[in-house]
């Protein structure tokens, strides 16, 4: 059972549908958090579900998911734990003995700081084990990769070897900073110093408070007739700073991210190129529609 709400969670489904294996959905939407009871309602009806998929940050969103009220429920269901923390692995801290999952994954190139190249996973040993021979895909076949590294110390196929090497980079860079918690503080900060300074201009995050991720924040584009988010887009990149397009489907948004080789001073420099891209565009007010209102209080602190 695959728990989505957003772009993330749809790619499992739409990876599942792909290799022909049999699924189910919690589609919440947009954003909207999978939740502990529903958890528990599903796998009760269904006594096929084997295992349960969660995003941990929804990046599409910037949602941080109530992770442990999931494996609590997946957990007192009996049932196994996957987790994609692709983008909160390293700066979220995701400790096995308070969320047991059986296996997750995350990949060299977001909190870990290193180049695009590979993802990896941590798993239970009994787990790859029982996987033997299950794998749908051969270069994709981790018991086949972990036995064969256990026995030779080598990769089955040609290795990313720069991308390895910079990942054992990243892995120091990671721990002279002080690991998960000091990492996770330093984009907990960029957020906060990003979220005020665009508050003050008058744009309204999508997420309260408790629900934001260290990861990215979305915000609402003005409802300013003068404001256009390609110009605005354009505008920010010309003075230095790739914002992401919004994913809602219901409301136009844009995205900040906090993570990466950044601190709260360039976080400042984004504020600044948001005002005076506002004030070029002759936009004076950043608030958003009436419908981000509503969307807004569709979640709730
Ligand atoms: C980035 C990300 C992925 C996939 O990453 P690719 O680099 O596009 O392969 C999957 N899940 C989450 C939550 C992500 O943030």
């Amino acid at each position: 059972m695959v728990l989505s709400n957003g772009t993330y969670g749809l790619r499992i489904v739409q990876t599942l549908e792909y290799l022909n294996r049999a699924h189910t959905v919690i589609d919440k939407g947009d954003y909207l958090p999978p939740r502990g009871p529903e958890v528990i309602a599903a796998i009760s009806a269904d006594p096929a579900i084997t295992h349960v998929v969660v995003v941990h940050c929804e990046t599409s969103s910037g949602i941080l998911n109530p992770i442990k009220e999931i494996s609590d429920a997946v957990k007192a269901c009996g049932r196994k734990l996957l987790v994609d923390s692709m983008s909160a692995f390293g700066a979220v801290p995701l400790d096995f003995n308070e969320i047991p999952y059986v296996a997750m994954v995350s990949s060299a190139n977001k909190c870990i700081e290193g180049v695009p190249g590979f993802g990896f996973i941590i798993a239970r040993k009994d787990e790859l084990e029982a996987a033997k021979g299950r794998s749908h895909s051969l270069s994709l076949d981790i018991h086949a990769q972990w036995a064969h590294m256990n026995k030779t110390g080598q990769w089955r196929f040609t290795p990313p070897t720069h991308v390895v090497v910079a990942f054992l980079e990243a892995l120091r860079a990671h721990k002279l900073e002080g690991g998960v918690e000091a990492r996770g503080a330093r984009y907990t900060n960029n957020r906060d110093v990003v979220v005020k300074g665009m508050r003050e201009l008058g744009f309204e995050t999508l997420l309260k408070d408790r629900w934001m991720s260290p990861i990215i924040v979305t915000f609402f584009c003005p409802a300013h007739k003068n404001f256009g988010f390609n110009a605005f887009y354009e505008s920010m990149k010309s003075k230095g700073f790739i914002i992401y397009p919004g994913k809602l489907t219901v409301v136009d948004s844009f995205r900040i991210g906090c993570i990466g080789q950044m601190d709260e001073g360039v976080m400042r420099q984004v504020v600044t190129a948001a005002a005076e891209t506002l004030s070029e565009m002759g936009v004076d007010t950043a608030a958003p529609p009436e419908i981000a209102l509503v969307e807004q209080a569709k979640l709730a602190a």
